[in-house]
């Protein structure tokens, strides 16, 4: 299995763990998804907020049907390198269908493709 590059913690996907574990106010990156019987995590759905990545999580919570998700914070720079990263490695299992975004007016680009 590939890493992603957010250590060992999964982390149930419900609005009270995500308000215990994720500091306010800081941006990051989100990864949702399952886990097989020998507890290994799938990754279904990627993404980063460059505000609050909280914030972003509890939006999601009962919109998205996943079980898990796991959370790294980082600046903006650094999220979208692992975003993009995340999204080269996994996009075949992934249902994000469209490559990531970078923060509007940064000028960043994709450090594997150049997107
Ligand atoms: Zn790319």
């Amino acid at each position: 299995m590939p890493d992603l590059h957010m250590g060992e913690a999964v982390y149930r996907f419900q609005a009270e763990v995500i308000s215990r574990v994720i500091p306010a106010g800081q941006p990051g990156n989100y990864v949702l998804g399952e886990r097989n019987e020998s507890g290994e995590f799938f990754p279904k759905l990627i993404g980063r907020s460059d505000t609050d990545v909280r914030s972003e999580l509890l939006n999601k919570v009962g919109a998205l049907q996943y079980a898990f998700f796991k959370f790294s914070n980082s600046g903006p720079r650094n999220a979208y390198d692992l975003e993009c990263a995340q999204y080269h490695t996994f996009g075949r299992q992934l249902e994000n269908k469209a490559h990531p975004v970078a923060t509007p007016g940064s000028g960043n680009t994709c450090f594997l493709c150049g997107l």
